[in-house]
């Protein structure tokens, strides 16, 4: 452990995070502030995406000092590491990085950072058997397991456990605050199911700029099209846009969705295709799928990520959901 809390900002439990979020921060005595000794203490921890980061945050609150190298918007397909994302992470206690191939132009950096610092693919602590295939992919898995948030409990676990491994003397706040933050992941899932069951049967088909939604559409039953292949890199040829366009007038689809973290292009192209066509169909919100929202926002946490993302593909579909999702905390519809 090193010294690495003194220097940046304190970090906010999750109870904090929510208040912030909901814009109904009365007391500024639900922000506690380390002690002397807990900052001095505090584990430096690094990881890639935002979601690990919101789990280790979750798990370890003042224990320790996390930091995300990919901020929302950013596209993990396509990332590389950046100088001071070096410097971070081979003084950091603990590396946390998802795999399974997400983090594609990473993936040679991790395998040689392992020879010198504490290094743990979280995301294939979700086994085999659990894990989708895909025909872009040969011989891999597809990664985006978040999208199904009984996997994603999976890998807050993995996390727990990391932090213990480096960090024996924090176990029991570890076991606490990662049972209640999986108390939270199930309430979110049940959530999810509830939401998304009211979408009428013959508009379950999400279309997506990229395709990181097959986790989702396995788990909550809806057809998933992605423009673009399971990874950000490959050009999506122009017949695979008239193919989806075709699709969306026979079906009389309603709405696509872009994403926060791939550019809206080619969803354009869809939207306007379908309009040549003489059908109509509207943007019907922007989804999270390999980053978050904006940092101390609800939206920025996972939980948040997930919760908007159901709410509004349910609403945008013709299903029902509270207007401002699980916890009334959403921001206005995006
Ligand atoms: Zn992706």
């Amino acid at each position: 452990m090193g010294d690495h809390g003194t220097a940046g900002r304190p970090a906010l439990g999750r109870r904090a995070m929510m208040a912030l979020a909901g814009a109904a921060l009365a007391t500024a005595g639900a922000l506690a502030t380390p002690t002397p000794a807990q900052a001095e203490e505090a584990l430096a921890v690094v990881a890639t995406t935002g979601m690990i980061a919101d789990a280790a945050h979750q798990v370890a609150g003042d224990r320790a000092e996390v930091t995300a190298l990919m901020g929302p918007g950013v596209d993990p397909h396509a990332y590389r590491q950046t100088r001071s994302d070096i410097a971070r992470m081979l003084d950091a206690d603990l590396v946390l990085w998802h795999g399974l191939y997400l983090e594609a132009q990473m993936e040679a950096f991790f395998h040689d950072l392992e020879d010198s610092q504490t290094v743990v693919a979280v995301g294939e602590a979700v086994s085999e058997n659990q894990r989708l295939g895909h025909d872009d992919y040969e011989g891999r898995y597809d990664p985006h397991v978040w999208m199904n948030p009984n996997l994603w409990s999976t890998v807050v676990v993995a996390v727990r456990d990391a932090l213990i491994a480096v960090d024996p003397a924090g176990e029991e706040t570890y076991r606490s605050n990662a049972a209640d933050h999986l108390d939270e992941i199930a309430d979110l899932a049940v959530y999810a199911q509830q939401v998304l069951a009211s979408v009428p049967a013959e508009q379950r088909m999400l279309v997506t700029a990229h395709d990181a939604f097959n986790y989702f559409g396995a788990t909550y039953g809806f057809e998933v099209l992605g423009i673009q292949g399971i990874s950000t890199e490959s050009e999506a040829g122009l017949r695979r846009i008239e193919e989806l366009v075709d699709l969306l007038v026979d079906r009389q689809v309603q709405a696509v969705f872009v994403e926060t973290s791939v550019s809206d292009r080619n969803i354009r192209a869809l939207i306007e295709g379908a309009a040549a066509a003489g059908h109509t169909v509207t943007i019907g919100g922007e989804l999270f799928s390999d980053a978050m929202g904006p940092p101390g926002t609800y939206e920025g946490t996972y939980v948040g990520m997930i919760d908007h993302n159901a709410t509004v593909i349910t609403t945008a579909l013709g299903g029902e959901a509270p207007e401002r999702g699980m916890q009334d905390l959403l921001m206005e519809s995006m």
